[in-house]
């Protein structure tokens, strides 16, 4: 038995995420952008919040956290680095701690790039990772605290888990990072594909959320400094991936 998951869209364009355990009846949200859709959807299911967890500092992140707190009395985790700008954490999280929603343990990842102190979850045994706001479903969040080189370092460590690993991701942005994709990549036919398919789910009004890491390695360009066409499209044939990550990245801002 594993996690049960539930995505939960949330103002104008972000996700929050749900994790259940049918055994232990733990349940986890993820990010809490606003509280009521949240608690709607715990009431609709009969399930009570055991945790809640916080990926950065963003507004759009944590603004319904004292909320629902205040409604489920769940525990409240996040980064230990961002504390003084989180709201206030029952478990301050580094690395190397570990907690676990019903029997299945979750890793805790720093992914500092849009923010320093951003991290992802990573549950292993249900194969989902919780990435918010650091790899997202075709693209990467922008730059606004850490270096494009920190940012390649979080995007790189996210890449080498198991490509069957679910992207949680914290906005729907997808069609317009496919596009941009595009304009680096014209002739790569998952992308091409992924654009239709993307087109076609946000036509009948669904999340693009969760993606497959598998997916992210074939279209997403933020994982793909390495393709020639790239490459070749940012005019850096022998720049290093890294340099070629900061000039995707660059590009993204100005598009
Ligand atoms: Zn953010
Ligand atoms: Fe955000």
């Amino acid at each position: 038995m594993t996690l049960t998951l539930v995505t939960i869209p949330c103002l104008k364009d972000n996700y929050a995420y749900l994790i259940h355990d049918p055994v232990s009846g733990e349940t986890a949200c993820v990010d809490v952008p606003e509280a009521a859709p949240i608690l709607t959807e715990l009431s609709a299911r009969d399930w009570r919040l055991t945790d809640i967890l916080i990926t950065h500092h963003h507004s759009d992140h944590i603004d319904g956290v004292a909320e629902l707190r205040a409604a489920t009395g769940a525990m409240v985790l996040g980064a230990a680095a961002d504390a003084h700008r989180l709201p206030p954490l029952d478990l301050a999280l580094t690395e190397d701690s570990s907690f676990s929603i019903g029997s299945d343990f979750a890793r805790v990842i720093d992914v500092p790039g849009h923010t320093v102190g951003h991290i992802a979850f990573y549950f292993a045994d249900a194969g989902l990772a919780f990435t918010a706001d650091s790899l997202m479903a075709g693209g990467c969040g922008r730059l606004f605290e850490g270096t494009a080189a920190q940012m390649w370092s979080s995007l790189s460590i996210l890449a080498a888990l198991p490509p069957q690993t679910l992207i949680c991701s914290g906005h729907e942005y997808t069609a317009s990072n496919l596009r941009f994709a595009a304009t680096l990549e014209p002739d790569n036919p998952a992308l091409i594909y992924r654009i239709d398919r993307v087109a076609a789910a946000r036509g009948n009004g669904q999340a693009t959320v969760p993606s497959t890491l598998s997916e992210e390695l074939a279209t997403n360009p933020f994982l793909r400094p390495h393709q020639a066409q790239i490459r070749a499209s940012v005019g850096m044939p022998h720049a290093t991936d890294a340099e070629t990550f900061a000039e995707i990245r660059k590009r993204k801002d100005r598009f």
